[in-house]
């Protein structure tokens, strides 16, 4: 079986211990390849070759234009791999592959939506109160970037990534997730193919620690983009202190999708499903808490458990599959823990709750589609982001009962509002603590529109202009048009 690599200045490199994990299928728990398994000093070196790059290399000397053009040929090369990408990461991650194609054409567009950024005008002039100075600024790339992502979403959190990174002119070190790096060897594959110079766009496979946390404490490296967990992101903002290096954190959530009475029954009904079941619910901006409106819960609780029972969970690979199993056996004991801490403090399940083991499904990591009801306020499932497919469920009366509900959490990634009122989806809206936010819709996601959360979910946005903005300095320029002597001195 091939051994997946590091990319390191423009090279195939094994890690120099020589270590390799094995990489699993979740569906099954087959290994499906085998990845080196980087120490700090693989780390060290990916920093050597960014550094080298941007301080001396033609990378760091790039124009807009030229960038440009490379991130358009990675686009057009991503899109003739499309079907192959969504493969592998229905094969690496488990997610159902209908899903995995959207991720596919997500990451082209990603791409494509940052090439076109990368020459367009940027930095702003001023006007100032001496009228013989122009003031302006510009915005360059900060340098060294280290980008540290999940496995929730292998392709698309490497492009979310490395697209802004790149279009901006900096120098990259991709760090996958120790579990899903398939994707990401794929991809650099293609980066080498798009002409991108050696040291521009580095790879790193292995663990957190010492990888990632070699980067994010590195003097050496200019910036950390992280998305994953919280407790992984403080970790990151305390290494990163030594330096002051530049952080942002793409984090959990725990997302209230609220249900008016008055809303499109059908609609809401499907998408409180969606909400939470796409993507297994290891998508950090689920619909995990469906805050619904008492008097249409006799209506839609029962209608919900049916659904739901009638997803069809299975291999991703499988056409029928709406569901697939969770990424690990680690992760799926950590859901069924928190399932069972649940039913612990007195939530009542409505459906679900047990791992599936029928047939072949036994050999993977396979959790029902579950929904509590009753779950007392202070209770685990309802506190924190359990990161799979399990659904607490609370009832309100009123517009300022679900708003204080909504908000009643540390996180503030996502929230939705289905009703037919518009005035009133407006309302609760505005009042949502949470960075990314639908009207009657949940989950579509655009790269033209930043993603980021308040609270706990983050620090900063990524995607669109603002995604761009987070991987550049602002230079400020000003030119005397009246040189000569300002006669502070006297004595000169
Ligand atoms: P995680 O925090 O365990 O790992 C994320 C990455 O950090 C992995 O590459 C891991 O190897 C690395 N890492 C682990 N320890 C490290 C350390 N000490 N220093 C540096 N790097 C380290 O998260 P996960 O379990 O892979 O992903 C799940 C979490 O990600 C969830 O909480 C989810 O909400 C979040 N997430 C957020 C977003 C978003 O956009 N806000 C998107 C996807 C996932």
């Amino acid at each position: 079986m091939k051994t997946l690599l590091n990319h390191i200045n423009g090279k195939w490199v094994a890690a120099k211990s020589g270590a390799s994990r094995d990489i699993l299928n979740p569906a099954n728990n087959r290994v499906i390849a085998k990845a080196t398994d980087s120490g700090a000093a693989d780390a060290e070196d990916a920093i050597t070759a960014a550094r080298k790059a941007f301080d001396h290399g033609p990378w760091g000397k790039s124009t807009g234009p030229e960038r440009a053009e490379k991130l358009l040929a990675l686009a057009n090369l991503v899109e003739k791999h499309a079907d192959e990408f969504a493969k592998i990461d229905t094969e690496n991650n488990g997610k159902p592959l209908r899903e995995a194609n959207y991720d596919a054409a997500d990451a082209v567009g990603c791409f494509r939506y940052y090439a076109g950024l990368a020459s367009k005008p940027q930095g702003q002039t001023y006007s100032v109160s001496d009228p013989n100075m122009v003031c302006m600024t510009v915005r360059e790339p900060i340098g060294v970037c280290a980008q540290i992502i999940p496995w929730n979403y292998p392709l698309l959190m490497a492009v979310w990534k490395l697209a802004p990174g790149l279009a901006a002119g900096n120098a990259c070190i991709l760090k996958p997730s120790e579990m899903t790096p398939v994707s990401a060897v794929k991809l650099f594959e293609l980066i080498e193919k798009a002409g991108f110079p050696p040291g521009a766009a580095n790879l790193v496979l292995g663990p957190g620690d010492p990888v990632g946390s070699t980067l994010a404490a590195s003097d050496r490296v200019d910036k950390v983009a992280f998305t994953g967990g919280g407790v992984t992101g403080r970790k990151i903002m305390t290494a990163a202190t030594g330096n002051l290096k530049k952080v942002t954190l793409e984090l959990g959530g725990k997302s209230p999708n609220i249900v008016f009475a008055d809303a499109d029954f059908e609609s809401a009904l499907e998408f409180a499903m969606f909400g939470i079941f796409a993507g297994q619910g290891e998508v950090c901006s689920a619909g995990s808490r469906l805050l619904l409106e008492r008097k249409i819960a006799k209506k839609f609780l029962p209608r919900l458990a049916d659904a739901c029972r009638k997803i069809v969970v299975g291999d991703g690979l499988a056409k029928k599959t709406e569901m697939g199993p969770l990424v690990s056996r680690a992760h799926m004991e950590k859901v069924l823990g928190y399932i069972e801490s649940g039913l612990d403090e007195g939530a009542k399940l409505l459906c679900g709750g047990k791992r599936i083991t029928k047939g072949a499904l036994a050999r993977g990591n396979f959790v029902e589609p579950t929904v509590f009801v009753d779950v007392p306020p202070e209770a685990k499932i309802m506190k924190e982001e359990i990161f799979g497919p399990v659904l607490v469920v609370e009832l309100f009366d009123t517009e300022e009962e679900a708003i204080a509900k909504a908000n009643d959490t540390v996180y503030g990634l996502a929230g939705a509002v289905f009703t037919s009122d518009g005035a009133k989806a407006q309302r609760v809206i505005k009042q949502l603590r949470a960075g990314i936010t639908w009207i009657n819709t949940y989950h579509p996601t655009f790269n033209e529109a930043p993603w980021g959360g308040y609270k706990q979910s983050g620090i900063g946005r990524e995607l669109g202009t603002y995604g761009l903005e987070a991987y550049t300095e602002v230079k400020q320029i000003n030119i005397n048009l009246a040189p000569g002597r300002v006669n502070w001195f006297k004595n000169l």
